[in-house]
């Protein structure tokens, strides 16, 4: 397939050496020259700017920091909705609240483009890999035409549902992400104060009902998980800043809905902190050091 994609960085640069590596015809462009730079060696078309890259594909794949850069790459005389070719098709696959999502996606209708949302999880590693999950928000059609493009680049692709419910998946996978690490390190560090071998409660609650993600495969305790964060000084992984954002993008959209989100807005609190302390380029189990003795 004729693909443009846009944004290459941590994640984007990965994703779309695999669609290289997959034999698509790839068209680059990033605001960073060498990003751009990198691709064009291994086999991309170089672009000199969104629209450019745009002008002959079949599919656009954006991957940009947040929504205001989303919105400043379609939207507008400059932005690459009006310069796509009748029948291309848009994915965007970063981070961004579903109400952006869903109003983008408007205006692309309003050309008669079909447009997709299509966050992921799995991170730097899955994006490597290939491995990543994609949760897309799209029509039935939509998601059948992106389906094997989207398996290039990632193991499960996930129908959400229409327009904007993939980032609603993420937004709120996310939120409780956030939270269940805060809870378990809460429980490890008071076992710790109270005096148990955090390796046995560890295995403990790993086979009883405190397991979840954040105990059994990324346990904020050092030494628990060899292959966690914690276990090589909180250094890699998923930034606390990063967690910060999907945080804000969460209670922002249940403001929306006037839905509360308790927990959610203490956590983004608690994660806020860590980077008003300089951690915020930590892995997001450092949260722990809310609890740990020094
Ligand atoms: P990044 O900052 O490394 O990359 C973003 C890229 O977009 C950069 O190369 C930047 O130069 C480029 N860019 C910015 N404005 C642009 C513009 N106007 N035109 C063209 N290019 C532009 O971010 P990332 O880590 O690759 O994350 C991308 C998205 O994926 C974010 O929304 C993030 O929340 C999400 N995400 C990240 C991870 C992760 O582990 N890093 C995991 C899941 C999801």
């Amino acid at each position: 397939m004729r693909i443009a994609f846009i944004g290459l960085g941590n994640m984007g640069a990965p994703m779309a050496h695999n669609l290289l590596k997959a034999g698509h015809a790839l068209t680059v462009f990033d605001v960073n020259a060498q990003a751009v730079g990198a691709l064009a060696e291994a086999g991309a078309k170089a672009a000199n700017s969104a629209r450019d890259a745009v002008l002959e594909c079949e599919l656009v794949i954006t991957m940009l920091p947040a929504a205001a850069h989303v919105r400043s790459v379609y939207l507008g005389e400059e932005g690459l909705l009006a310069a796509l070719p009748d029948g291309a098709v848009a994915v965007d696959s970063s981070t961004i609240d579903p109400q952006t999502a869903r109003e983008v996606a408007q205006v692309a209708a309003g050309r008669g483009i079909a447009m997709a949302d299509a966050p992921v999880s799995g991170g730097t590693g899955g994006a490597q890999a290939g491995t990543l999950t994609f949760m897309v928000g799209a029509t039935p059609e939509l998601f059948n035409l992106i389906q094997p493009v989207l398996s290039d680049m990632g193991r499960n692709i996930v129908h959400c549902g229409e327009v904007g419910t993939g980032q609603v998946a993420k937004v709120c996978n996310n939120l409780l992400l956030g939270i269940s690490m805060i809870g378990v390190a809460e429980a490890m560090a008071l076992g710790d104060a109270l005096g148990i071998d955090t390796k046995v409660l560890a295995g403990i609650i790993n086979t009883s009902t405190g397991r979840c993600w954040s105990s059994d495969t990324y346990n904020p305790w050092p030494g628990i998980i060899e292959t966690a964060p914690s276990s090589r000084g909180y250094t890699g992984g998923f930034g606390a800043d990063l967690m910060l954002k999907d945080l804000g993008l969460a209670t922002e959209a249940a403001k929306q809905v006037r839905q509360p989100v308790l927990l959610g807005a203490l956590a983004q609190q608690l994660y806020q902190g860590m980077s008003q302390r300089g951690e915020g380029g930590k892995d997001f189990s450092g949260i722990i050091g809310l609890y740990r003795k020094p």
